[in-house]
Parts: C-alpha cells; sequence; structure tokens
C-alpha cells in the first residue's frame, strides 16, 4: 500500500483535561497493525483513504506545544495515541525528536512533569540523547509488543519493527538509564498468551523494568472483520478463543488468570 502524506496545522497540541494528556505528532499510521483501534479515525477522513495509507503530519506541532507547555505545571503526557510517534514518517520531520526536547526542558523546569512515550519501532534509539536528557523519573518508555516471533508479528502489525529488534531497542534505552519496559498491547486471544512464558522470559533477559497488558477491544466494532481475516493464519483453536473474546463474558477473568500465572512463572518482579 503507498502512502501519502498531508501536512496540515494544529490548533492545540496536549488534548485531554485534568492534568492528563495526549500528544500526537501525526494522525494516521504507516504501521497498520491490524488491531488498531486508532482506524476509527478513517470514520471522519473517509476522503483520505483506508487506515495505513496516510499520515497527517502537524507541522506547527512544536511552535503550539511550546506555547502550551510555558502555561502548564504537574501534567501528564502521553505520546501517542492516535499514530506511533516513530512511524518512518519521523525520520522525515522529526516532529516527535522536536516534541520530546521541548518536553525535557519543561521537565528540567517542572518536577512533577511525566511523559510516557509508548512505540513499536525501535528508531527512537536514535533519540537516545534527547531520551537521556529528562531528570530522573520524568520519563518512561514502553514498547509495545503482542508477541515474541516475527513472523507472527509480520502478520499483524506488518510495517512495525520486528519484535527482536524492539526487545532489543529496549535493553538499549535501559542500559542507558532510560526506564523501560513492554507494554503487551493487546494480548492477541491465543496467539499472545501462548507466546506470553517466551515473551516474559525474552522480557527479563532485556532488563525491562515494567510490565502492561491490554485486553484486545473493538472486536465487536470497527476491527471485527480484519481480526477474522487474519485469524485465518492461527487455526481453529485460536479462531475459538477470538471469539471468546468477543462474546464470552468470562473471557476477560480467563485472560487475567492466563497472565497472572504466565507472570508466576517467570517470578516477574517490577523494578
Ligand atoms: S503502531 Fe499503534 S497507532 Fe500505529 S497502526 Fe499500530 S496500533 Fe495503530
Amino acid at each position: 500500500m503507498s502512502l501519502t502524506i498531508h501536512r496540515i496545522t494544529c490548533k492545540s497540541a496536549l488534548t485531554g483535561s485534568g492534568g492528563h494528556f495526549r500528544l500526537n505528532p501525526y494522525v494516521g499510521c504507516e504501521h497498520h497493525c491490524v488491531y488498531c483501534y486508532a482506524s476509527y479515525l478513517t470514520r471522519w477522513r473517509e476522503e483520505l483513504g483506508p487506515w495505513g495509507s496516510w499520515v497527517q503530519v502537524k507541522t506547527n506541532l512544536p511552535r503550539v506545544l511550546e506555547r502550551e507547555l510555558a502555561r502548564k505545571r504537574g501534567i501528564e503526557v502521553f505520546l501517542s495515541t492516535a499514530c506511533d510517534a516513530y512511524q518512518p514518517v519521523e525520520q522525515q520531520y522529526r516532529l516527535t525528536r522536536q516534541c520530546l526536547s521541548l518536553l525535557a526542558l519543561a521537565a528540567q523546569r517542572d518536577e512533577e512533569l511525566r511523559v510516557f512515550l509508548v512505540t513499536k519501532s525501535d528508531s527512537v534509539l536514535g533519540d537516545q540523547d534527547v531520551l537521556q536528557a529528562f531528570p530522573p523519573g520524568a520519563l518512561q518508555v514502553a514498547f509495545s509488543v503482542t508477541t515474541h516471533r516475527d513472523e507472527t508479528a509480520a502478520l499483524v502489525e506488518p510495517k512495525a519493527s520486528p519484535p527482536a529488534r524492539r526487545l532489543a531497542a529496549l535493553r538499549t534505552l535501559n542500559a542507558a538509564g532510560i526506564r523501560t519496559g513492554l507494554l503487551i498491547s493487546p494480548v492477541l486471544p491465543h496467539v499472545t498468551e501462548q507466546d506470553l512464558p517466551q515473551l516474559l522470559a525474552a522480557a527479563q533477559a532485556a532488563g525491562c523494568r515494567f510490565l502492561g497488558f491490554d485486553r484486545l477491544n473493538y472486536l465487536n466494532r470497527h476491527i471485527g472483520a480484519k481480526m477474522r481475516a487474519v485469524y485465518g493464519h492461527f487455526g481453529p483453536e485460536a479462531q475459538a478463543r477470538l471469539e471468546q473474546a468477543c462474546h464470552d463474558p468470562g473471557y476477560e477473568a480467563s485472560l487475567r488468570a492466563v497472565i497472572a500465572r504466565a507472570k508466576a512463572e517467570a517470578h516477574w518482579r517490577e523494578e
């Protein structure tokens, strides 16, 4: 699928309330994950084409963010919800790098500022100097993964960095003193559940400092058809578990049990 880039301007940079804000340098994502919740945004941008085929670039974002940060104290900023801040287009526009530089400066003035960055790309390593400019405790970086298997990832998140590279990047950032962890998001029914022991072992070997989990949502909405299509590759047991996630109210509890068992078996201890 070819990519179309649209340069746009924004009126505000930080969206949210109550001290919790989201920051999206881009809208749209070239990583094209089949389970992407943000793909609902195509509903208001039908003229742009399918999710994964376009990216909107907020060219004036750093200027707007700088103005907003001058007026705020003690906020939490989450990057990002409508894109991956380190999708390939970042290499060209460097908006994420510019925004993180501004946030690092703001964190040096405001000891309560907190930034949480999540990505599926190891190109974040190119900004290690900016990440290290944050005061201790102000920044956490999470690599989002669904499996440790590169061939499975190629089916569900085709343009993101292969998981082995994400885990290697996690190791590098942790070794550089940046608090870095793993966000297993979403836990794909059966697929991720089967992989959890090896994923947790790989995370521990990479020095992972924290773990987060997110169940697969919106199966009854915009991602259901795409998930069923890709589950054709994973066999009947996986397909049955996907349907359970979609229809069975007991799924949530059984998922929590799977996660708890995997963490106990791995002797997982958060730092
Ligand atoms: S990397 Fe994140 S925002 Fe991008 S397509 Fe995948 S899930 Fe969506």
